[in-house]
């Protein structure tokens, strides 16, 4: 009787144990993703904070140069529309890595991408 009832505890015990891994796996990965600044000539006018909203959404960033829309969804962040001469903003497409880079030189419009995983690694 006794070495069953252990054998109870030993499972419980499993349970629990096991149960807060998957907690601790499901919030980990939350507070590691990457966040967005957006700077206007060297200053920071915008951050984002969240790079995978459930539905993604765009908006307008207004420099004294012109317009940027950005984009952000699915762990990315990029210049979808832009009124600015060269387009390289718009091509330079979707960047999710800390560290990662979009500048539109025409408007001094900077976003980059911060996170837990080091920039150096990306240097
Ligand atoms: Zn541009």
């Amino acid at each position: 009787m006794v070495k069953r009832k252990n054998l109870t505890w030993a499972a419980a015990f499993a349970a629990v144990i096991a149960a807060c891994l998957i907690f601790i796996f499901l919030t980990g990965g939350k507070s590691g993703e990457n966040s967005a600044e957006i700077y206007e000539n060297g200053k920071l006018i915008k951050t984002i904070s969240d790079l995978s909203p459930d539905k993604e959404y765009s908006f307008e960033i207004k420099t004294e140069n012109g317009t940027n829309t950005i984009t952000v969804g699915e762990g990315s962040i990029w210049v979808s529309v832009a009124d600015c001469s060269n387009q390289t903003c718009v091509h330079a497409g979707k960047i999710s890595h800390a560290g990662q880079t979009v500048i539109c030189a025409p408007h001094k419009l900077v976003i980059k991408i911060v996170g837990e995983t080091s920039a150096d690694a990306v240097i």
